[in-house]
Order: structure tokens, then C-alpha cells, then sequence
């Protein structure tokens, strides 16, 4: 038996990137300054007309398209392009939504100074974006197939992906492989992501004058502060399970005590042994106070991206590419979730974190490098005709 596809030469990867930086920069300077706050309905629909647009300009029409309503959300587009038909379907998932609100870019207006590229959502994930398109186009013109390519645009990934999820579950039963172009670690893909639960404690108590029968109220923000103790408690950082209380809120006076407190909690786990346990542990939450009601809404979001032996497997595969590509390629497991968890719960192969390199992803030096986009953006070229790879 012999391969039919071709590996792309590394030297005509990297002399592509190289010719084409400036034509991949003014992609991505324009993508940038197309401002998409996951909360704003109207710059979204502008955002994902002008990535639909920049599509077809580079890779022509796609051969379909299905558009998910969003609602008061991003809507989420999927489009199909065609490839070697005897490989199985290749997922990219990318979410076009950034968590900063428009009126970002006049603080950090798109810049390029030496290596170094900012504007809002450059590397989460935007940078991403760019890799795809051209990743494809250097394959187009090496003349190198590749598979049928399912691509993913996300609207409301930055706020857990209510509309997009069962898309991506039904896009990542059907995928081969799913790679997630959200930003690396220092270069490193994520073949382990932490689930994530969102949780918010709602207490209701007895309002009194707390000054002239002190006893005939029952504060609720009191028992805020024991659950509070009893919450940061069930923080395991050696099982990899973090608790944060991130806001809080109640009372109406000082001299009154106090007839509701809420809390909001961010909890991380890194297996579902301790999703179990942190489950278990919030039923038993408890007031302190009997004439203090509890009651908890929200739950878990994103489930655990566990490292499995495929996982490994495919990781150990684009090592190899890399390798070939003079890239050194590790990979870490992080605290963060993405789409990701989302595809791996579904039984899919993940390669996440292919994206950008750079730092402060959610921060206001949020930054990716030129050298990082030319580089990743050959191994993603590479590792998409590993895929399209087939037997003859
Ligand atoms: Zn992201």
C-alpha cells in the first residue's frame, strides 16, 4: 500500500508563511478591528458578516452552510468545504465573540511592534482564525489534499456556549478529529482542560432592627458568611479542585439584619470523581440558622476534558509533525475550559490550544507574536494534511 497525499515539504511550509506575513497581518488587523463583545447582538452579527465575507474572498464560497439562531446571542455558522473523500471529517472549532466590550480597540488599537501583536481578543482567539485560512491556503497551493474540513464559528464561547454547544456536540460525533485554534500555553496544546461549574447561593432571612431586638432577626448575610467558610473549605488544590466566591451580595442597611445575601461561585475540577464530590458537597450546604433559607441555582457547564489514551495518542502524532517542522511541541493540562470539553465529552479526538502564542488572554496585555502565527500556522497546515492523509 502507498499514501496517495503528500506531507508538505517543511521548507515550502515555512517559505509560504513567510512570503505571505504581511497579507496574514492585514487579515488579522482587520478581524481585530471588527470589535465582537459576546454581549453585544448587533457588533456579532457585523463581526460574523465580516468573517463570512474575509472566507470567501480567500477560500471561495463553501460547498454549505448552517446558520443556528442566537437569539439575544451570537448565532453560530458551520460551513463545509470539501476534501479527500476517503478521510474522515476534520472539525476546527473558533469562536469569534471576546469578552471586551466595544470601545476596546480606541484603549488598544490594533499594533504590530517588533514581534509582538495586541488588540482585543488577538489571542483569544482571533489569531486563531487567521491560522485556519491560511493553513488552507498553503495546502491549496502545495497542491496537498486534505480532508473534508467542517469549520465552526462560535458567538457566545466566552459565555459557556449555550447557543453553540449542541452544535458542537453533534459537529464532534461526526469528526474524525476536532482541533480547537484557541490559544496555546506557551506554545503547549491542552490535552486536558478542568470542568467548570457556576453556582450562586441564594439566602433568605428575617429582616428586624438589628439594634433593638437584636434576636427577633436572622440575618442572611451572616449565614452568607458561614457558607462562605464552608465553600472556600471544599478547595482540594492537591486533587486539582479550586473554589472561588467571585461576588457577593446583601443587606439593605447596617442597622438591619439582613433579609437576603447571594453569592456567586466558580468552581474548577479536574476529574469527575471531584464534580461528584463538589455535587454532594453543595446538597449539604447549610445555613447555620434554621429561619435561614438556602437554595442553590446554576450547576455544571463545561464537563472535564480527562487526558485519554487517543487524546495521547493524537498528541504524540503532532509532536512528530512538529518535529518535522524544526517545532518543538509539548503539552499541558489547564484550569481553563473551552469548546474543547464540550467535543471530547462526546467521545470526539481533541487537539485544543493549536491557536496563537502569546499572553493575557482576558487581560489587558493580551498579545500574540508574528512568529508564533508564521509557526503554528505551518504546523496546523501540516497537521491538517496529516489528517487528509489516505491509503491508496
Ligand atoms: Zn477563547
Amino acid at each position: 500500500m502507498t499514501t496517495t497525499a503528500r506531507v508538505p515539504a517543511p521548507d515550502l511550509l515555512h517559505d509560504f508563511f513567510a512570503r505571505n506575513r504581511e497579507a496574514m497581518l492585514d487579515d488579522l488587523r482587520g478581524y481585530v478591528e471588527v470589535e465582537t463583545p459576546s454581549d453585544n447582538r448587533t457588533a456579532l452579527v457585523a463581526g460574523l458578516a465580516h468573517v463570512e465575507r474575509w472566507l470567501a474572498d480567500r477560500l471561495g464560497e463553501p460547498a454549505d452552510r448552517t446558520l443556528t439562531d442566537g437569539g439575544e446571542l451570537g448565532d453560530v455558522v458551520v460551513l463545509g468545504y470539501p476534501g479527500a473523500e476517503a478521510a474522515e471529517p476534520l472539525l476546527l472549532l473558533a469562536h469569534y465573540d471576546t469578552v471586551w466590550p466595544l470601545g476596546t480597540l480606541a484603549q488598544i488599537p490594533f499594533s504590530v511592534v517588533g514581534d509582538v501583536v495586541r488588540g482585543p481578543g488577538v489571542f483569544d482567539m482571533k489569531v486563531g482564525l487567521v491560522q485556519i485560512i491560511w493553513a488552507l491556503l498553503a495546502l491549496r497551493e502545495l497542491d496537498v489534499p486534505v480532508p473534508p474540513i467542517r469549520l465552526l464559528l462560535n458567538g457566545d464561547e466566552e459565555i459557556g456556549s449555550p447557543v453553540a454547544r449542541p452544535v458542537i456536540e453533534e459537529e464532534a460525533r461526526h469528526a474524525g478529529r476536532v482541533f480547537v485554534l484557541e490559544a496555546s500555553a506557551d506554545g503547549k496544546v491542552k490535552t486536558a482542560r478542568k470542568g467548570v461549574g457556576l453556582f450562586q447561593v441564594h439566602l433568605s432571612g428575617i429582616e428586624a432592627h438589628a439594634g433593638l431586638d437584636p434576636s427577633a432577626g436572622a440575618s442572611a448575610v451572616h449565614a452568607l458568611g458561614r457558607v462562605i467558610g464552608q465553600l472556600v473549605a471544599a478547595t482540594d488544590l492537591g486533587r486539582g479542585t479550586s473554589v472561588n466566591v467571585g461576588v457577593v451580595e446583601g443587606g439593605t442597611r447596617a442597622n438591619v439584619s439582613a433579609g437576603r445575601a447571594w453569592a456567586s461561585v466558580d468552581v474548577r475540577v479536574a476529574d469527575d470523581g471531584e464534580r461528584a464530590r463538589i455535587d454532594a458537597f453543595i446538597a449539604g450546604l447549610s445555613s447555620g440558622d434554621d429561619r435561614v433559607a438556602l437554595s442553590v441555582t446554576g450547576g455544571w457547564n463545561r464537563p472535564v476534558m480527562e487526558r485519554t489514551e487517543r487524546g495521547a495518542a493524537a498528541f504524540s502524532d503532532a509532536r512528530a509533525v512538529a518535529a518535522t517542522l524544526g517545532l518543538v511541541l509539548d503539552e499541558t493540562s489547564v484550569g481553563g475550559a473551552s469548546d474543547g470539553n464540550f467535543a471530547a465529552a462526546v467521545g470526539a479526538t481533541v487537539l485544543d490550544g493549536l491557536g496563537g502564542v502569546g499572553a493575557g488572554a482576558h487581560a489587558r496585555d493580551e498579545h500574540t507574536t508574528v512568529s508564533g502565527l508564521l509557526e503554528r500556522s505551518a504546523l496546523l497546515a501540516a497537521l491538517i494534511a496529516g489528517v487528509g492523509r489516505v491509503e491508496a
